[in-house]
């Protein structure tokens, strides 16, 4: 192929712009993101080779150089992965593979700071070349192809790139930065280029070459000798020795596995001896990131067997509904070439995942039920962020359910959040035989609803759930320590030995009082509401709807009907305080009997949240009777 001259997806030009514009305060990261590549490329090699040694063509040492020339000002990353053919070369370079770039550039045109991190997030470090060059140049050749397969990338980082044939003997990459005449000064010396590498690279576990450096005295200056070095540590962090790494490490780590800018919430390094043998390094980031709520999305555990990569999207190895921790683990039982299927299967990967999700969940307790205040503001940090997730696991791990409920954690009517259900436990009134939980919209709907009159008049506590996935919690737990979960929306209420026999006579009393009234109600609402009935759950409120006890609540409804899903139509129950003034005046109104039912009626539904059949004729009967 002679040279051709190739346009830049849409996309990418729009990325190069503001890569180079807005990260160029940060700009050293280039170092990293093009290392971070050049190990990758031989993680993919060592990975192709295990079914094909072929591809190692008698050169079996992965590693990667780094080289400048002062002269020329180039800056050279050279790896000998696997490679690119002429179509990688310009489908990986000139295009944008995966999704979100929109949001990306969004991010990076904000006011916010300018996070460099983004752009290893987002697949596109490659480009990140661009802030310290004005030319980059790639040869490569993809191993196992012939020499004369070789090819010349070439750009300058604006509209186009440049593809040509090349012959070149060495399987793998090079990347030649032609740095710009103010980045040269800054990036092409040995000192300058290792201590980048040591902050960013340290963990790789490839050896980072470079030459050796020595004084010549008649020059008075450093010389570059033929004689390379290893830079790096070049063991991987997670197999060395706790003691031996630094918080710094830990942290530059997780920054690398996840692109996150912020410090992880907590950690765990742990070597695990036994029937199954390996090494996790497990992390709990602090922020959620944007495509949490994919359930498919690639879980953030990488597997390793032996120090060798095998997969990043190792979903085996933890529960979906921890998917939001990163690290590694790294099986020394495992088969090199162990497939997805294998994983799947496998019971050394099964006693790993449930390790692991152990592990986790300890991290997690250690965090919430630790005496230091900071622990726990750091715990309540991570329920607000992935608590919604953790919630899944009641459905999903039947064996860690009671740890899970543990760590759960709520509003309620004693606090605005934080509220375990342990703590709710500790508060419980003498003879409380159930915990009273109500689901609503939001927390202002849930603590203004009439259905909680009578527990604030008792003081006992509610538990409010206002989160999406509560009502589905609802239908999978159903008691904490044999004390069962009761809805307040539910169902008659009983509050059982809480009310005292004094209080029911007098209530019964009442109702027998009121029966007349209630029956004419009755059949003034026969076809909205499946019952009327009286009740002592209210005390300011003069009606409230419940739902059967078998029913479905008004709010998983409502729920289901914003995610586009038919619910089953169930009639509600209409509950009625006889000692309210709305209903004595019921009692006496003959002429506005029917308006005043009705209106009564529609109130508790928007008191509750709903949504009326027919507003127009609420507002009729409102407006009648406002002008009587
Ligand atoms: P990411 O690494 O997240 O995929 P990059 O922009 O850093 O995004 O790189 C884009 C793609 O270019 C890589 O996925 C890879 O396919 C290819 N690539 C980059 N550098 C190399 C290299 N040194 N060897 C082989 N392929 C490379
Ligand atoms: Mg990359």
């Amino acid at each position: 192929m002679t040279k051709q001259t190739h346009a830049f997806q849409a996309e990418v030009k729009q990325i190069l712009h503001l890569v180079t514009h807005s990260l160029y305060s940060n700009k050293e990261i280039f170092l990293r993101e093009l290392v971070s590549n050049a190990s990758d490329a031989c993680d993919k090699l060592r990975f192709e080779a295990l079914d094909n040694a072929a591809l190692y063509e008698d050169a079996p040492n992965l590693e990667v150089r780094v080289l400048f020339d002062a002269e020329a000002k180039t800056l050279t990353i050279r790896d000998n992965g696997i490679g690119m053919s002429a179509e990688e070369a310009a489908s990986h370079l000139g295009t944008i593979a995966k999704s979100g770039t929109r949001e990306f550039m969004a991010r990076l045109e904000g006011d916010q700071k300018k996070d460099a991190n983004l752009i290893g997030q987002f697949g596109v470090g490659f480009y990140s070349g661009f802030i310290v060059a004005d030319r980059i140049t790639v040869e490569t050749r993809r191993a196992g192809l012939p020499a004369e397969q070789g090819v010349r990338w070439s750009s300058e980082g604006t509209g186009e790139y440049e593809l040509e044939t090349i012959t070149r003997a060495a399987r793998g990459t090079d990347v030649i930065l032609h740095l710009r005449d103010e980045e040269a000064d800054e990036f092409l010396k040995t000192w300058k280029l290792k201590s980048i590498i040591g902050k960013y690279s340290d963990h790789i576990s490839l050896p980072i070459l470079m030459r050796k450096e020595e004084w010549d005295a008649e020059k008075s200056q450093q010389v570059l000798k033929d004689e390379w070095e290893t830079v790096n540590k070049a063991a991987a962090l997670w197999a060395r020795s706790k003691s031996d790494i630094t918080d710094a490490e830990y942290q530059e780590f997780y920054k690398q596995i996840s692109y996150d800018s912020e410090a992880p919430l907590t950690y765990t390094h742990n070597r695990v001896e036994g029937r199954s043998e390996y090494t996790q390094l497990l992390y709990v980031p602090a922020k959620a990131p944007l495509d949490m709520w994919n359930r498919d999305k690639r879980g953030g555990v990488k597997l390793y067997v032996k120090r060798v990569f095998i997969m990043d999207d190792a979903e085996a190895l933890m529960p979906v509904y921890l998917r939001f921790v990163k690290g590694v683990i790294d099986s020394a039982d495992l088969p090199l070439n162990v497939s997805r299927e294998l994983l799947q299967e496998s019971r050394d990967v099964k006693a790993i995942r449930e390790g692991s999700t152990k592990r986790v969940l300890g991290m997690l307790e250690s965090l919430a039920d630790s005496d230091s205040a900071d622990d726990k503001a750091k715990y309540q940090r991570f329920w607000n962020e992935f608590g919604a997730v953790l919630k899944e696991g009641i459905g999903e791990d039947f064996q860690n359910r009671e740890r899970l409920a543990k760590l759960f954690r709520f509003a309620s009517t004693h606090a605005d959040e934080g509220v375990s259900f342990a703590d709710y436990v500790s508060r419980m009134k003498e003879g409380q035989e159930a915990i009273y939980v109500l689901a609503a919209d939001s927390l202002a709907a849930a603590k203004s609803s009439p259905q909680l009159e009578i527990f604030r008049k008792k003081g006992i506590e509610v538990l409010l759930l206002v989160d999406r996935v509560d009502e589905w919690l609802l239908s999978h737990l159903y008691e904490f320590e044999g004390k069962p979960l009761q809805s307040v929306a539910k169902g008659a209420v009983d509050l059982g030995k809480l009310q005292d026999e004094e209080e029911k006579k007098q209530a019964e009393a009442v109702a027998e009082s009121f029966k007349p009234t209630l029956e004419k109600l009755q059949a003034a609402l026969k076809d909205r509401a499946k019952e009327v009935r009286t009740t002592t759950r209210l005390v300011d409120s003069p009606a409230c709807i419940v739902v059967d006890e078998g029913d479905m609540s008004a709010h998983l409804a409502r729920l289901l009907k914003q995610a586009g899903q038919a619910a089953p139509k169930s009639q509600p129950i209409l509950e009625v305080n006889p000692e309210h003034a709305l209903l004595k005046r019921l009692a006496t109104d003959e002429p506005r009997f029917d308006d005043l039912a009705n209106i009564l009626f529609d109130q508790a539904l928007l008191a509750e949240g709903g949504q009326l059949d027919d507003p127009a004729g609420y507002v009729q009967r409102v407006t009648r009777l406002l002008s009587a």
